[in-house]
C-alpha cells in the first residue's frame, strides 16, 4: 500500500508531507532531564496533554471562583448542561448517533452499569463470553457479575482463546464456541481492540454472530476510541464503553464514554440503576414525585458530573472534531505501516510483531514480542529516551499516535532499538 525507505531523510520527507504534522505542537511532549523531547509511544496507556486543556479547566475554575453555585446556569459553559457539550463530538469519534452516547462515570463502573441492564441471566442462559486475555479489570468485573447473580464464576465464564502456539483470536473458533454453547451464553463482552496484542476485532461480525445465537453483545473500546473507526451504530452492538485518558487525551483517571444502541433509547422496562441525572431534565429539580426516565444513553447517568474532568474532555474533543476520525486513521495507518516496515527491516530474531499485519485488523499499536521474555530490552529502550510499556509475559507495546507522534519519532525509536539489539 505504501512504499517506504529506511533512511532518515525519508522520515523527514514523510513528516514534511504529513497534513497533520502541525498538531504535534498542540500537545505537551514530555522531556528528559536534559530537556530533550522523549519519544512517547504510550498514548495507549495515557494520552498526552493538549496545550488547550489548561485553559479549558481554568475557565471552569474561574467561573466557580466568581459565580459559585450560579455557575450551574451562568458559567460560560453552564455546568448543568455540560455533558451535552461533549455528546456530538464524542458520537462522531465512535461512529454513533448522539442519542446513543453519553460521557459519565469511569470505565469499569460503566461496564458494571451496562451489565446491570444487559446481563440478565436465566436458568438456562447465564454464561458470559470474553476473550481469554481480556484486560484484567474487565475479567474481574465480569466474574463479579456472575457471582452477584449466584453463578459460579468458573462455570459461567467462557473464554475465546488463541490456538496453541498462536497469539491472535480466530472467528472460526468463536463460531465453534457459539455452535456448542451459544444458547447458554447470555452476554458476549469483548475488548474492541485487544490491549495486549492490538488485534482490532470486527465488531459487526461478532455482533451478528452473537445475535444469531440470541446473545447480547457489548464491547469495551478503551483501546479503540480515538484510535480506530469504531462505527458503533453500524456494528449493531447492544452497548459499548471506553475511557478518555488513553487515545482520547483527557487526563489520568478521566471519565468514560458509554454507548447504548438506539433500539434501547425508549426501553423504559430495561432493568437499570438510576439517579437524579437519569431523570427527565425538565422536572429534575422539582425534586418530588415519580421517576421519569430520560431517553437514550443519557438515561443511564446517575450523578451530576465532574466539570473539571469534562473540561479536559471538551478541549481534547475539539481537536478530534477539527480533524475527523477518518483523516486521523488515514495518517495512523501510514505511521504504523512505517513502524512495521522499519521493524521488519531490522530482521532480528530476538523480536517479532504479534499484532495483525492487516491494517484493518489493528489500530496504531504494535506489540513486539521479545524472545526469552528479556525484559532488559525494554529497560534499555527506556534509558535511551523511548517511552513504551512492558506487558507480562513478553511484550513491549508501542503506540505511535497520529496526533502527536512523527515519522521521525518512529525512525529514531527503531534506530535506538537496533543499537540496543546489536549492542
Ligand atoms: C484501560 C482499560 C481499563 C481501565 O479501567 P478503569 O476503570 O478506567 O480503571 C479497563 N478495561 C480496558 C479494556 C482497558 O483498556
Amino acid at each position: 500500500m505504501f512504499s517506504f525507505k529506511s533512511d532518515l531523510s525519508h522520515a523527514i520527507q514523510l513528516d514534511q508531507n504529513d497534513p497533520l504534522s502541525a498538531y504535534r505542537n498542540e500537545f505537551h511532549i514530555p522531556k528528559d532531564a536534559s530537556g530533550e523531547e522523549l519519544i512517547y509511544l504510550c498514548g495507549n496507556s495515557l494520552g498526552l496533554q493538549p496545550k488547550e486543556t489548561k485553559n479549558a479547566i481554568n475557565q471552569e475554575l474561574e467561573d466557580w471562583a466568581t459565580l459559585g453555585v450560579e455557575g450551574h446556569l451562568e458559567a460560560k459553559n453552564p455546568w448543568l448542561l455540560y455533558h451535552e457539550f461533549l455528546t456530538e463530538a464524542m458520537a462522531k469519534v465512535v461512529g454513533a448517533k448522539p442519542i446513543e452516547v453519553v460521557v459519565m462515570n469511569t470505565l469499569t463502573a460503566n461496564l458494571h452499569f451496562m451489565m446491570v441492564s444487559f446481563y440478565q441471566p436465566t436458568k438456562t442462559r447465564y454464561k458470559i463470553l470474553i476473550e481469554s486475555d481480556a484486560f484484567p479489570s474487565d475479567k474481574y468485573a465480569v466474574e463479579s457479575q456472575l457471582r452477584h447473580h449466584g453463578i459460579d464464576d468458573k462455570e459461567g465464564l467462557v473464554l475465546w482463546k488463541p490456538r496453541e502456539g498462536e497469539e491472535l483470536l480466530r472467528y472460526e473458533d468463536l463460531e465453534h464456541i457459539l455452535q456448542e454453547q451459544g444458547d447458554e451464553i447470555a452476554l458476549i463482552m469483548i475488548g474492541g481492540v485487544n490491549y495486549y496484542t492490538g488485534q482490532y476485532f470486527d465488531l459487526k461480525r461478532i455482533t451478528n454472530l452473537g445475535h444469531n445465537h440470541g446473545c447480547v453483545v457489548g464491547f469495551d473500546c478503551a483501546h479503540g476510541a480515538g484510535n480506530v473507526q469504531l462505527n458503533l451504530h453500524e456494528s449493531g452492538a447492544d452497548f459499548a464503553v471506553w475511557c478518555t485518558y488513553k487515545y482520547m487525551n483527557s487526563g489520568p483517571g478521566s471519565l468514560s464514554g458509554c454507548f447504548v444502541h438506539e433500539r434501547y433509547a425508549h426501553a423504559k422496562d430495561l432493568n437499570r440503576f438510576t439517579g437524579w441525572w437519569s431523570h427527565n431534565k425538565k422536572t429534575r429539580f422539582n425534586m418530588r414525585g415519580e421517576f421519569d426516565q430520560l431517553p437514550g444513553a443519557e438515561g443511564w447517568q446517575l450523578s451530576n458530573p465532574p466539570i473539571l474532568s469534562m473540561a479536559a474532555i471538551k478541549a481534547s474533543l475539539h481537536i478530534f472534531d477539527t480533524i475527523g476520525i477518518e483523516e486521523l486513521t488515514k495518517k495512523s495507518k501510514k505511521l504504523t505501516g512505517y513502524f512495521e516496515y522499519l521493524l521488519k527491516e531490522l530482521n532480528n530474531e530476538h523480536i517479532s510483531i504479534i499484532t495483525p499485519s492487516n491494517p484493518d485488523e489493528r489500530g496504531c499499536q504494535l506489540s513486539i514480542q521479545v524472545k526469552n521474555a528479556d525484559k532488559s530490552l525494554h529497560e534499555k529502550l527506556t534509558q535511551s529516551g523511548v517511552i513504551s510499556d512492558w506487558r507480562e509475559p513478553d511484550v513491549i507495546r508501542c503506540a505511535p499516535v497520529p496526533l502527536y507522534n512523527s515519522f521521525q519519532d518512529i525512525y529514531h525509536m527503531v534506530d535506538r532499538l537496533k543499537n540496543i539489539l546489536n549492542g
